[in-house]
């Protein structure tokens, strides 16, 4: 069996999705992307390709090496992001051509159903207990909140109060049984995450997300000592390299994304690499099905898993929904906030593929919001 041809497909909100067939007429499905930069992840996606035609599928692990290392540069968001939608891909095809899902040939399942979470509120959290009951509601036993929107270089005492009012006003909501996590997406400066932290703490999140920016992990210990609250963080990580030093700072929960960090191969090796640690795996994933799909099979064979992100539903998906491109959207379903093993081969999950090529047909240009401090410099967003 050799990989006979690699098609990229832009498809809305805002993903990228990679189809590799094999000679024999196997395909695998992908998600290489980085949010915002997709048409950059898609470029480097063909030229990847230009060494994988011709080639068996199914060593992966080779692949991922001359991938990741064959090129001398290595690293970062969009070389990262394009290995990962192809080792997803190869996953894949290689469930399919075993007749097994791929957390069996990743060592077999650890566990019988995956916990997720949602989120709720949007990214300027107003609407903040409306969307909390509407998640507890749904069955979710964990929420996820933004902890601020856009804060001045150092924050406000209103700024301040409104962090633990948010989080006070949800765990009043999810009572003492159901989980809270609260996400700073990088947004406060490390002495005002220092500051915040040990006042949220009395309302007992599962873990504050991303204090500080990913290039700052030099602050991180700092940041992990100044309160009880468990540390995340991991989605603009991109290897097991990346996360070393975080996990050396104290971070409790690791968040990287399928599609980012060198896909499955990749994200079950740092996994491996949290349990020395004792830190737990929380995937990130705000993406498309195949993502979440790579997340799955890693949750069901990773024992130090945690919990799941998904993005059904989530502010982000404007004009379209993960489920649109799925033809089992059952895989999907969540029972009481939990996800059932998936049985399918691959990353048991059926793609449409022509909703796929019509989607690709009107494609996206999807660019995150640029934040502006009130002086007129750039806020991170
Ligand atoms: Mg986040």
């Amino acid at each position: 069996m050799k990989i006979a041809r690699i098609e990229t497909f832009l498809v809305p909100p805002r993903w990228l999705f990679c189809r590799v067939e094999t000679d024999d007429g196997v395909v695998g499905w992908g998600e290489p992307v980085v949010e915002g930069r997709a048409e950059a992840v898609r470029a480097t996606v063909h030229v990847l390709e230009e060494y994988l035609i011709g080639r068996d599928p199914l060593t992966i692990e080779d692949h991922w090496q001359v991938m990741a290392r064959g090129g001398f540069y290595r690293g970062g968001p969009v070389l990262s992001s394009a290995l990962a939608g192809l080792d997803q891909a190869l996953w894949d095809i290689a469930g399919k051509a075993y007749g097994a899902p791929v957390h069996a040939l990743l060592g077999g399942a650890v566990r019988d159903r995956v916990r997720m979470y949602a989120w709720a509120g949007g990214d300027e959290p107003g609407e903040l207990a409306d969307s909390v009951s509407e998640r507890i509601e749904a069955g979710f036993t964990a929420v996820k909140v933004n902890a601020v929107g856009r804060v001045p270089a150092l924050a406000t005492a209103a700024d301040l109060d409104g962090v633990v009012q948010r989080v006070a006003l949800a765990r009043e909501l999810l009572g003492p049984g159901r989980d809270l996590a609260v996400d700073f997406h990088g947004r406060v400066s490390a002495s005002d995450a220092r500051r915040v932290l040990p006042l949220i703490a009395p309302y007992h999140p599962m873990f504050a997300e991303e204090p500080v920016l990913p290039d700052r992990p030099h602050l991180l210990r700092d940041v992990v000592t100044a309160s009880s609250v468990p540390i995340a963080t991991g989605e603009r990580l991109y290897s097991r390299w990346d996360f070393r030093p975080v996990l050396e700072a104290g971070v409790a929960v690791v968040q990287p994304d399928l599609s980012h960090a060198g896909g499955i191969s990749e994200v079950r090796r740092i996994a491996a690499l949290a349990e020395v640690w004792d830190a737990r795996l929380a995937p990130h994933c705000p993406l498309g099905p195949l993502a979440l799909a790579a997340s799955l099979q890693v949750a069901f064979a990773a024992p130090n898993f945690l919990i799941q992100e998904h993005s059904i539903g989530i502010h982000y998906n404007d004009g379209a929904d993960l489920l649109d491109y799925v033809l089992d959207p059952e895989v999907f379903r969540f029972t009481a906030g939990h996800v059932a093993r998936p049985a399918g081969p691959g990353l048991g999950v059926r793609i449409d593929e022509a909703a796929v090529r019509r989607a690709d047909k009107s494609g996206h240009a999807w660019r995150n919001p640029i934040w502006r401090h009130d002086d007129g410099g750039l806020a991170e967003w």
